[in-house]
Formats: C-alpha cells, sequence, structure tokens
C-alpha cells in the first residue's frame, strides 16, 4: 500500500473511533500514525503523546467501573505478544488506591506498534 493511502485509512478509522467514543482504539490509532510518521523520519512525538492519552482516558473509565463494584485490588493482564517492558509488569497486582495514585497502565514506555494493550483484572 502506498504511504498516502495507508495515512488515509488511518485517518478514515480515527473518525470512526470518535464518532463510536472508543478512547481504547482511537490511543491505538494515534500510536499507529505515530509508528507511520516515524518511518518517514517525522517527529512522532505529538501523536505518540495523543495515543498515550486516549488509552488512559480509557483505562481510567475501566477503573471507574471496578470503583463502582468496589473490587479493591487489581492485576495487570498482558497478552501472548505484549512488549518486554509490559511483560515484566504481567500478573503483577495492585491495590486500588495505587492504581490510582500510580497509574501504571497504559504503559508510556510500551514499544508495540499501537502501544499498550494491558489491561486489569480484578486480582482474587
Ligand atoms: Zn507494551
Amino acid at each position: 500500500m502506498n504511504s498516502d493511502k495507508q495515512w488515509k485509512y488511518l485517518n478514515q478509522d480515527l473518525q470512526k473511533y470518535i464518532k463510536e467514543n472508543n478512547l481504547y482504539s482511537l490511543g491505538g490509532t494515534y500510536y499507529e500514525m505515530a509508528e507511520f510518521l516515524k518511518s518517514e523520519g517525522k517527529d512522532d512525538s505529538k501523536l505518540r503523546d495523543l495515543g498515550y492519552k486516549m488509552k488512559a482516558k480509557a483505562v481510567n473509565e475501566h477503573l471507574t467501573n471496578y470503583k463502582n463494584l468496589d473490587v479493591s485490588n487489581l492485576e495487570i493482564i498482558t497478552t501472548e505478544n505484549s512488549c518486554p517492558v509490559c511483560k515484566k509488569l504481567n500478573s503483577k497486582t495492585f491495590s486500588l488506591k495505587e492504581v490510582l495514585s500510580s497509574s501504571p497502565l497504559p504503559v508510556r514506555e510500551c514499544s508495540f506498534f499501537c502501544g499498550c494493550r494491558c489491561v486489569y483484572g480484578p486480582a482474587v
């Protein structure tokens, strides 16, 4: 795919996720756009930051649900192909208080092309 087309498709995704208010996927798309700029030797920091911020908002919405459910301890769940930084967090548990004060997720240093995909699950 040529790069103009690729950029166009990424923008279409962006519009779609904005309409759907899908912050998680919106964040992922910003990360993909950042990767694209990086591959062209351009500054990717703004889009990378936007990706992080959108994913952080999505994580916070998720945390509000746990708060409402009275879940007090959370465990970080990574994926099979998570990056090495994220993998180090696999199965680590935190109290909801700790999570709210230190925000371990999303992982800012994540090197996966669409950003951190780690999630919190209730720790039992
Ligand atoms: Zn990662």
